[in-house]
């Protein structure tokens, strides 16, 4: 049994009271609460064997190296990659991007060539690949959703082409909760020739990832997200295609020779891995990983599967709600709109009530705008939410909705 009570108290930030009452957390989309279980991990770390990993050859910096490589292989476990150094640390998800612009893009995007990306793509997922085809010369392509945010293989297809060297899109909408079926779309992008890159922000926050399955190219996720610590990042690239690509930053760590006349580089990872490394953000990360995996996936689902549904018919009891993105298959992020209330007005009602949801373009205003909007309210769920976090969320916007209609 799924006991989200007993779950909810692994999560320290959970007893804060603010204002002497608790609050309802609703903005995992931006980021997910962290363990106790990932924080006693990176404190061990620390009080235990912390110093710098690869460089030194004395018990604490062994420790650390054989703990940072280990997460390596939770990390390559979690997506399934068939070898280890095919797992990249990096910052960021938006880092792993501009890993991937930079170094292949710059040496296989030129003039004439086009980027495939999805009108619903985070700026992270977006940006890297307009400034790339500005400087490359190549061509920024984008397909549309339907208006209910459902993804449409037509219009995909259409702009598929010999052209297409890439296609870079997410696997789950952080504004419409779309899901994209993956797997089918970097068997088409193969099949012209190019590469793909799915941004799993979201997705491997939710449901199990398998590079081999999927068969994409590129895989971009970030800690901070999939209840790890910030600063750390995951980039998955195909072995082979990371061998021929050159190195991102230059310094210590990334090289296997120096002189001043002329330096060779590490293999991967190492060579896209220059200077100290955020070892104890990627030993946190793995923690993370772990606590998703002793939980379960097929238990997140079921717990979250009902929370969709249960979501769905109580936002349904505010009037003049709707929701934006509605697609069949869609993950736990509910974006609306109550009438003409402004969501920067929401928020400062809900707020009140110690409910924390996220407004504004979520990183991903092309598709906010194309929906009708400026900005947007938005509650996403984790695998700690309840139906009470949900209920303290419906009776704030009643509130609101009430208040601002009578005014
Ligand atoms: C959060 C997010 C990103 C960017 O992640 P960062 O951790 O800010 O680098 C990219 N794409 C999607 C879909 C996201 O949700």
């Amino acid at each position: 049994m799924y006991d989200v009570y007993k779950i909810r108290k692994d999560f320290p930030i959970f007893d804060v009271l603010v204002n002497g009452k608790p609050v309802a957390y609703l903005d995992t989309t931006a980021s997910a609460q962290k363990p106790q279980s990932v924080f006693d991990t990176m404190r061990r770390v620390y009080y235990e064997f912390y110093a710098n990993p690869h460089r030194g050859t004395y018990y604490f910096a062994d420790a650390i190296t054989a703990a940072y490589e280990q997460a390596r292989k939770t990390v390559q476990k979690f997506i399934n990659a068939g070898d280890n150094r095919e797992i990249i640390f990096t910052r960021n998800a938006t880092e792993s991007i501009n890993l991937v612009a930079a170094t292949w893009g710059l040496q296989n995007i030129h003039t004439g060539d086009e980027i495939l990306i999805s009108e619903a793509e985070h700026h992270a997922n977006l940006v890297p690949w307009q400034h790339l085809c500005k400087i490359s010369g190549a061509e920024l392509k984008v397909f549309p959703l339907a208006d209910n945010g459902e993804y449409v293989a037509e219009e995909f297809l259409a702009r598929l082409n010999e052209k297409t060297k890439l296609v870079a899109v997410s696997a789950m909408s952080n504004v419409l909760g779309t899901m994209f079926p993956i797997k089918e779309i970097a068997a088409a992008a193969h099949n012209v020739g190019a590469k793909v890159l799915i941004d799993a922000c979201q997705f491997a926050v939710h449901y199990p990832i398998d590079v081999q399955a999927v068969d994409c190219d590129f895989l971009a996720f970030s800690g901070h997200k999939v209840y790890g610590p910030t600063g750390i990042g995951v980039l998955y690239g195909k072995a082979e295609i990371l061998k021929k690509m050159p190195p991102y930053q230059f310094g210590g760590d990334m090289i296997e020779n120096v002189t001043f006349e002329k330096t060779t580089f590490a293999d991967i990872p190492a060579r896209f891995e220059a200077g100290t490394p955020a070892s104890v953000q990627a030993i946190g990360m793995a923690e993370g990983i772990h606590y998703i995996e002793r939980i379960g996936f097929d238990n997140i689902i079921t717990h979250e599967n009902e929370l969709i549904k249960y979501t769905t018919e109580r936002l349904s009891e505010v009037p003049q709600l709707k929701i934006i993105g509605t697609a069949k298959n869609k993950g736990g992020v509910f974006s609306f709109a109550v009438g003409n209330i402004h969501p920067q007005d929401l928020a400062f009602v809900l707020n009140k009530e110690n409910v924390a949801i996220r407004i504004g373009h979520h990183c991903a205003q092309p598709i906010v705008n194309r929906m009708g909007y400026n900005s947007l309210a938005r509650a996403s769920l984790g695998l700690y939410t309840s139906k009470e976090d949900i209920d303290a969320l419906v009776a704030a916007l009643l509130k609101a909705e009430k208040f601002f209609r009578e005014e």
